[in-house]
């Protein structure tokens, strides 16, 4: 069907049939997802998994799909192949726009056929996107890092400025603004990014171009807070500061980036100063925003939202006045829980659980508890730093600690092997094994955007930008991140 052409006649509403037995619906296919819905395995429940996309998204890996090290399909593995031995689940496509509490329906949709799915309990995973704080213009020029599109789209632009560099000093042209990328956000994945980029200009690809030399390749991480790595506390952060800078990495603290267009940016300090950076490389990886379904729970239950739309959950993970709703992953606020993949995994699982406790008659569980497994970011090869309790690990053996947990997570025993042999090319080797992007992947983003609601959820709501007001709550919440992990506080319970 050619763009523009209407739809053949589709029934407008479907309801799917159910059966007798209890119906859990589960929105989306993410950690909290798929984790959830296993859980469920022995349990008498049918469970339906609606989710936008067909896959489950390994996230932590998505920068090293962005720079050629790892395929999609190693971390992005088709959920229905995950599932296809569990019999009492069934995986359905669609993106979720309602949930109607009071009828117990969620309402979906996939290239405007709508289903209606009902339910006697839910668990909405449904995470969270890019946040521009206001400035959804700012996409455009650099995308995010959410989905496998927005890795591969960077994977395209970052090959792609190398390219054109050596076309435009083949011509005799500066191209100063093609051989700088700029990352911002100085969390664990502007890091990540920020570290790669700079491996792939330093040492991968100095043999590969005959007009330009790679290594004269300019890194730069960008962020307002005033340290790297906020939630590693401040003394990791300022570890891998030295080393990120060792790496040939300029780190650019207290910047906040107030202008994004094709050809560069502008960062503002606190004094007023402004800096202009000219890159055609940009990577925005500086704000998340809750799913948008947070708002729709929120109008009918009351449960507030917090600033990056979370919304705030019983300490059973339910919704205020709904048992039978369980909410949990990135969508959720509640005792300082990071958005990090346990807490969505173990929330999930509590859920599940409840679930089945609540049918066989059990007493419900205490409230739920994060276990802090730990956290690590890499910098670069053999070198990541990881906090376990109030263990501080860096270097070498945080890295091989990062590389055994990742293959530990990493879902499918193929792509685990498939991910060591690329990794073994990328760590040990020089190489990539996954450089190839094609041109669609490059201007996939013009492209969805001509579409309704293409791109929607790769961006956050318009607003108003208020420079100053953004600076402050950027810093405050650095501060606060730091402080918790310095003081151990990282979902423990408020107050308690
Ligand atoms: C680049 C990056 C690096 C990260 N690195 C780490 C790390 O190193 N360690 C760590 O612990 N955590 C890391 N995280 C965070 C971690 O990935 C998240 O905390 C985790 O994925 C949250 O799980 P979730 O189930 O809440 O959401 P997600 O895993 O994001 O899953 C959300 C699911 O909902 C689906 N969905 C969304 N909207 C709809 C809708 N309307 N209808 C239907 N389906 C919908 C999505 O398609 C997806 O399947 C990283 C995140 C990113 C983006």
């Amino acid at each position: 069907m050619a763009a523009g052409d209407t739809q053949p006649d589709l029934p407008d509403r479907v309801i799917v049939p159910r059966s007798d037995r209890h119906q859990v619906v589960v929105i989306g296919s993410g950690f909290g997802g798929l984790f959830g819905t296993k859980q469920l395995k022995d349990a008498d429940v049918d469970v339906t998994m609606i989710a936008k996309t067909t896959h489950h998204l390994f996230q932590p890996l998505l920068y090293q799909v962005a720079t050629g090290i790892l395929s999609e399909g190693e971390i992005a593995p088709p959920t229905r192949e995950v599932l296809a031995n569990q019999k009492n689940a069934q995986v359905l496509l669609g993106e979720v726009t309602d949930i109607d509490l009071e009828n117990r329906l969620v309402t979906s949709h996939v290239l405007g056929r709508e289903l209606v799915t009902p339910y006697d309990s839910l668990i909405v995973a449904a995470g969270a996107g890019q946040s521009y704080f206001g400035n959804d213009h700012f996409a455009e020029f650099a995308p995010g890092m959410k989905s496998i599109d927005d890795a591969l789209e960077l994977r395209g632009r970052i090959f792609g400025a190398f390219e054109m560099a050596e076309l435009g000093a083949s011509r005799g042209e500066n191209v100063d603004h093609l051989l700088t990328f700029v990352v911002v956000g100085a969390g664990p994945t502007g890091v990540e990014m920020a570290g790669q980029i700079a491996e792939l200009a330093h040492r991968t690809l100095t043999r590969d171009f005959r007009a330009i030399s790679t290594r004269h390749a300019r890194v730069i991480l960008v962020d307002a807070a005033p340290q790297v790595l906020p939630p590693f506390g401040h003394k990791l952060g300022k570890w891998t500061q030295e080393k990120l800078e060792k790496l040939g990495v300029e780190v650019m603290l207290g910047a906040l980036v107030s202008q994004v267009d094709e050809r560069g940016l502008t960062v503002k300090y606190k004094d007023g100063s402004e800096e202009r950076i000219d890159a055609i490389a940009k990577v925005w990886a500086a704000g998340v925003q809750a799913n948008k379904l947070g708002k729709t729970l929120s109008e009918q239950t009351g449960a507030p939202l917090d600033r990056a739309g979370r919304i705030s959950v019983n300490p059973d993970l339910t919704l205020p006045g709904y048992p039978e709703v369980f909410v949990v992953g990135d969508m959720i606020s509640l005792d300082n829980l990071p958005g990090v993949a346990q807490v969505a995994i173990q929330g999930a699982k509590y859920a599940a659980k409840e679930i089945e406790g609540r049918l066989q008659g059990k007493p419900a569980q205490p409230p739920f508890k994060y276990f802090d497994k730990g956290s690590m970011a890499i910098i670069s090869r053999f070198r990541a730093v990881a906090m376990v309790g109030k263990l501080r690990v860096t270097g070498i053996l945080a890295w091989l600690m990062w590389l055994v947990v990742h293959l530990f997570y990493i879902t499918g025993f193929k792509n685990r092997v498939t991910a060591v042999m690329h990794w073994f090319v990328s760590f040990i080797g020089k190489g990539r094994s996954e450089r190839t992007s094609t041109e669609q992947q490059i201007f996939a983003r013009v492209a969805l955007q001509r579409l309704a609601r293409g791109a929607t959820d790769l961006v956050s709501e318009p607003g108003e930008f208020d420079e100053a007001q953004r600076r402050a709550e950027l810093e405050e919440v650095a501060a606060e991140e730091a402080r918790l992990s310095d003081e151990n506080k990282r979902g423990v319970k408020v107050g308690g």
